[in-house]
């Protein structure tokens, strides 16, 4: 579907507004698993989480056809709203951010201190989406989907392209999947360069809408209720389906339990403040039956409020 080359052009036009995040090893975790453990820091990522690579690819994708991108509109109050923000910001454009009129007060306030204009609507996501088209037909605004968009995917994908660059025998990668956009840009890369490594998508039970549409082998909704805020889609993305159904080896599902154990041990043994949405893909790779592997987790994001981890972690 996506050739290498495409992971590499995309690298190289998103280069200048990432970072490269390193992969980040503890020994307790190791001897605690008997696996070697990776962590993949998105959450060290700019803004926050990996939201900034596919944004960043949607945006240099039309400027390097030569359109002009006026400002920038999406339909989200989370990471993905952040990312659009800031790179309106980098390319001085406006962004306008749609979002419920329920909000969170932090989320809100990140996207205001990246210097975007909020648009509040009613709480249904279909309302959401609606005015953001509207604003995109009306102002000439680049609509920049969370998920469901090839440039997005590509960028998001550049995750896999830093993993098979790495001087590591990867066995397996844990993914976290909301809408399938990171594990299709993830998965379709890695298998590009390297078929042997395995890409495990991860969701929580208590939302897994993915699961759910594979087994049913069409995209299905479902009624998420998770505390992984980044992960309570509906249902599977268009273009994303059909790519996790060809290039994900397998799904794993966790408990809110084992999402906020993985939290707590990654904040304690490596010091890393991550979002629950992150922590699912550790909480996959601490319950691994296999040994001796090397094992990768995406820690997708870090974005939470401070004042809620004990709230989280109780
Ligand atoms: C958006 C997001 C996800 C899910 O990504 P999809 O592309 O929707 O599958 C996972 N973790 C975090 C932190 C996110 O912000």
């Amino acid at each position: 579907m996506f050739t290498k080359d495409s992971f590499y052009e995309v690298k190289e036009r998103i280069n200048p507004y990432i970072h490269e995040t390193k992969l980040i090893q503890s020994k307790t975790l190791n001897q605690l698993t008997g696996n070697q453990l990776f962590i993949k820091p998105e959450c060290l990522q700019k803004t926050g989480s990996f939201k900034i690579r596919g944004a960043a690819s949607k945006v240099t994708a039309l400027r390097q056809q030569g359109k002009e991108v006026k400002g920038l509109v999406t339909a989200s109050s989370g990471n993905h709203g952040q990312a659009v923000a800031y790179m309106a910001k980098i390319f001085n454009i406006k962004a306008m951010i749609v979002i419920p009129n329920n909000a969170p007060l932090a989320k809100i306030k990140a996207i205001k201190a990246y210097g975007a204009e909020i648009v509040t609507v009613g709480p249904k996501s279909s309302e959401r989406l609606a005015k953001a088209q509207e604003i995109s037909q009306e102002m000439g605004y680049l609509y920049i989907p969370p998920y469901d968009d090839y440039d997005v995917i590509r960028g998001q994908g550049t995750i896999g392209l830093e993993l098979v660059k790495e001087n590591l025998a990867i066995d397996k990668v844990f993914v976290p999947i909301g809408g399938g956009g990171l594990i299709s840009g993830i998965s379709s890369c890695i298998k590009a360069f390297n078929p042997g490594i395995k890409v495990i998508g991860v969701e929580p039970k208590q939302s897994c809408c993915m699961n759910t549409s594979l087994k049913k082998g069409e995209r299905t909704e479902i009624t998420p209720n998770t505390i992984a805020d980044g992960l309570r889609t509906v249902m599977p993305g268009e273009l994303t389906f059909p790519l996790v159904q060809e290039y994900v080896d397998d799904l794993v599902l966790v408990e809110e339990e084992e999402i906020k154990e993985a939290m707590a041990l990654v904040m304690e043994r490596m010091k890393l403040i991550i979002e629950p949405s992150g922590a699912v893909s550790v909480a996959a790779m601490l319950k691994e039956e296999e040994k001796g592997k090397n094992l990768v987790a995406v820690v997708s994001g870090g974005n939470l409020d401070i004042m809620s981890i004990s709230e989280i972690l109780k």
